[in-house]
C-alpha cells in the first residue's frame, strides 16, 4: 500500500499541477484509510462509480462532495438523487427522471456522458444525441445541466476525442463556461491541454507503483 507521506506528496503535486482544474479523487478502489488521508490534506471532491458506495461514503463524510461517475440503473436512482454532489454519467432520460424524484427540493448538478470513443461498448450518448438529451434534462425539475463528461478511447486519437467533446460543449452551451469533465490517470495531461475543467483521477493518486 502507498505510504501516507507518498500519498500526500502525490496529492499536493497534482493540486499544484492542475491549478484551476478541479481534481476529482476517484476513490472507488480505495480504502477508507487512504480516503481519510487525502481528506485531511484538503481534498473535498471524490468520485464513486457504485451508488451504494457513494451513499455509504457520503453518510460517513457528509462534509465532502461525492460525485457519481459510474453507470446507473433506475432502481438505484434514489442514492444519487439524495446523496450525489454531481451526477457525471447521465446518458438516459428515464434514469434522469427517476433521479429527479429523489432530490428533495434541491437542484442536482448533472453532466451528460457522451461517447467520444467511437466504440459501441462505451457508455454515453452518441455525439449527435447529446442536444436532445440536454433539452430533455433542461425540462426536468430538480436537475441542473452543467456540462459534459467523456472518456477517451483506450486506443486511437485521444486528443481528437477530447477536442470533439470540447467542441460539442461549446456548441451546446454557447461558449466555454460549462463544465468539461474529461481525463483520467493515463490521459489527464492531454485533457487539461484540451480544456478540461474537471479531471477524474484514481490510480495515479492512490495506487502503489
Ligand atoms: C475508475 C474511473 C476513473 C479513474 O480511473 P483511473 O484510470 O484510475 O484514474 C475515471 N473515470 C471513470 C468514469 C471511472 O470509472
Amino acid at each position: 500500500m502507498i505510504s501516507q507521506t507518498e500519498l500526500i506528496n502525490r496529492w499536493q503535486g497534482l493540486v499544484t499541477e492542475l491549478a484551476d482544474v478541479k481534481l476529482l479523487a476517484v476513490s472507488k478502489y480505495t480504502t477508507d484509510e487512504l480516503v481519510q488521508i487525502v481528506m485531511d490534506a484538503g481534498q473535498m471532491n471524490f468520485g464513486e462509480s457504485r451508488p451504494q458506495s457513494l451513499r455509504d461514503r457520503c453518510q460517513q463524510w457528509p462534509e465532502c462532495h461525492w460525485h457519481m461517475i459510474g453507470p446507473l440503473q433506475k432502481n438505484k436512482a434514489k442514492y444519487i438523487g439524495r446523496h450525489a454532489a454531481m451526477w457525471h454519467s447521465c446518458d438516459d432520460i428515464e434514469t434522469a427522471q427517476a433521479v429527479a424524484q429523489h432530490v428533495a427540493g434541491r437542484e442536482l448538478p448533472v453532466l451528460i456522458q457522451v461517447n467520444i470513443a467511437d466504440n459501441q461498448n462505451q457508455r454515453g450518448v452518441a455525439q449527435h444525441e447529446a442536444g436532445a438529451l440536454a433539452d430533455a434534462i433542461n425540462g426536468i425539475e430538480g436537475l441542473k445541466l452543467e456540462g459534459l463528461m467523456g472518456m477517451a478511447p483506450r486506443e486511437g486519437d485521444v486528443r481528437q476525442a477530447f477536442r470533439n467533446l470540447r467542441g460539442l460543449r461549446d456548441n451546446l452551451f454557447g461558449g466555454s463556461f460549462a463544465e468539461l469533465c474529461m481525463g483520467m490517470s493515463s490521459d489527464y495531461k492531454i485533457a487539461v491541454e484540451e480544456g478540461a475543467t474537471i479531471v477524474r483521477l484514481g490510480s495515479t493518486l492512490f495506487a502503489s507503483r
